[in-house]
């Protein structure tokens, strides 16, 4: 059960009230800790790939390492280009194999968004592939701790947030089959305790009818990921605390012997990306649903 469609990952999860994590995997500790991780756990999830990482590994490397994974797994998997830039780069990524594909046409007017990401459904779909839009913006606030375009937006700036009527209307006039909205979650690190707003994200759920994907999941309490699961959201993008905390416990082992190899990085690598994939996994409830 190993490569399967992410719309039928994000239907099991809609219908039976969990949340699958996409989890970042820039190389092939990532992914292989995510994916001991989800076989630990018998959960379903998503190796995803952002087009910010491109420089750290190239589209079409970083295809056949998630999808070799993918495939060998004993759970099932969905491989999704995060964060696409473009069209262009979207196709691209189907070209490679992503059978997945998120566009992110948020920064765009609403017309625009709609124009662009409603082009890209149409090849997708004909190639089997799903689209994941976005509505609203995620910022990704300065200083915030994970690297991409930086926002001067502030965590409770609401006139970013997703507007339910509008995203009805994006959801019907795309056909996409996912919506990553903007209901209190921002990139990266948080500076402030985040405040969802969960009737907002229940109405966007409730009109559009769509799996609905949370990004910037690190940092929330359980209640948050219960309570965002409860109002309708069915994904959550994770790479922040995983990163961070891989990174720290890295350093920890490096300090504390004498002589370190780089294969013994590599191990504690895809360790501390387990045992960081594993806690997430539990907390968004995806645990033995494979
Ligand atoms: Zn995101």
């Amino acid at each position: 059960m190993p490569l399967v469609p992410m719309q039928e990952i994000l239907k099991d999860a809609k219908e039976k009230g969990y949340a699958v994590g996409s989890f970042n995997s820039i190389d092939l500790q990532m992914a292989r800790g995510v994916i001991e991780a989800a076989e630990a756990e018998r959960a379903p999830v998503i190796l995803c790939h952002a087009e910010v990482h491109f420089k750290y590994t190239p589209m079409e490397k970083a295809a056949n390492i998630l999808l070799h994974e993918a495939s060998s797994a004993k759970v099932p998997v969905a491989v999704l280009l995060d964060h696409g830039k473009s069209f262009e780069s979207a196709i691209k990524a189907m070209y490679a194999g992503f059978q997945a594909v998120m566009i992110d046409g948020s920064q765009f007017p609403y017309e625009e968004n709609v124009r662009l990401t409603s082009e890209l459904v149409k090849v997708a779909h004909t190639l089997g592939a799903a689209v994941e839009g976005e509505l609203g913006r995620v910022a990704r606030p300065r200083s915030g701790g994970a690297e991409g375009q930086e926002d001067d937006a502030v965590i409770r700036d609401t006139s970013l947030y997703t507007e339910p009527e509008m995203a009805a209307d994006f959801a019907e006039r795309t056909e996409i089959d996912a919506l990553a909205c903007s209901f209190g979650t921002v990139h990266g690190v948080y500076l402030e305790k985040p405040k969802l707003d969960l009737k907002r994200l229940n109405r966007i759920a409730e009109l559009t009818g769509l799996p609905i994907v949370m990004h910037g999941g690190s940092g929330l309490s359980q209640e948050d990921f219960s309570d965002s699961i409860k109002n309708g959201v069915c994904k959550i993008n994770y790479y922040t605390n995983m990163a961070l905390a891989t990174a720290e416990y890295v350093k920890t082992k490096l300090l504390s012997q004498e002589r370190a190899f780089y294969h013994d990085i590599s191990q504690w690598s895809i360790d501390a990306i387990r045992e960081d994939t594993i806690s997430a996994i539990r907390m968004f409830g995806s645990s033995g649903r494979a």
